[in-house]
């Protein structure tokens, strides 16, 4: 069996809340090995995002060990963590969070020159996805030009481009109605079983997560046995 990619051990997070410490995450064990996919359900504040958060590299957790590619990610200066996030993660957000001055292609580009890619072969790459995701005529709109399903899937060639091992997703469909979700579902599943890649999303959704290899629920910051 192949290494995880992340490996989450004892994991607990307080954030300070009014002069008292509040425990958001509670001795969290998780690991997410290549290619496998996984839901992560919960009432909302039960800690998913934060969880996501420290998956990401974006938090780091109060208590606990979290291992990338194996190794303990917990003496990795920002730098480092910002480097190992741009080359092995992609991120979908409920929001879409599309750079609003630049085009479908130049956003779905964008991962891809940051790491130093050639700007024409980027494009090249970026626009192969945008038209399997049957966004051909969209290459040149902005984000404003296009509706929220569109935007979603703008933003999954965005995520894909760089073959990253693993796809972080906070409620991709909560923000679209349910034709529309079922759309961007299926292009997101069709889009990772093509790539291999592994994919963890934050979901309220149960078709989302019966459609996942696996699925963790949290409670009040505690994986539900
Ligand atoms: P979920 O995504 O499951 O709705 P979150 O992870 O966003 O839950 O939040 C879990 C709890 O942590 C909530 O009570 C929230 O208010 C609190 N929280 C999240 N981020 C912060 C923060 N930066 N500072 C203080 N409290 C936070
Ligand atoms: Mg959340």
């Amino acid at each position: 069996m192949s290494a995880p990619i992340l490996e989450l051990s004892g994991i607990s997070k307080d954030f300070a809340s009014g002069g008292e410490s509040l425990r958001v995450l509670d001795g969290v064990e998780l690991s997410i090995r290549p290619g496998e996919t996984l839901a992560v359900t919960g009432p909302s504040g039960s800690g998913k995002s934060t969880l996501l958060g420290i998956m990401a590299g974006l938090e780091r957790p109060s208590l606990g060990l979290v291992r990338r590619d194996g190794e303990d990610a917990s003496t990795w200066d920002e730098d480092r963590l910002a480097g190992w996030r741009r080359r092995r993660l992609g991120f979908v957000f409920q929001s879409f969070r599309l750079v609003p001055t630049l085009t479908a292609l130049e956003n779905a580009a964008m991962p891809l020159e940051l790491l130093g890619a050639d700007p024409a072969e980027a494009e090249e790459k970026a626009a192969g996805l945008l038209r399997a995701l049957g966004l051909e005529g969209r290459l040149d709109h902005r984000p404003s030009a296009l509706s929220g399903g569109e935007q979603q899937r703008v933003a999954l060639a965005r995520a894909y481009a760089h073959a990253p091992a693993l796809i972080l997703a906070d409620e991709p469909t909560g923000s679209l109605d349910r034709a529309t979700a079922e759309k961007v579902l299926a292009a997101l599943l069709e889009l990772n079983a093509r790539s291999g890649t592994a994919l963890a999303v934050v979901t309220h959704d149960p078709t989302v997560a019966a459609a996942l290899g696996r699925s963790v629920r949290l409670e009040r910051g505690r994986i539900a046995p």
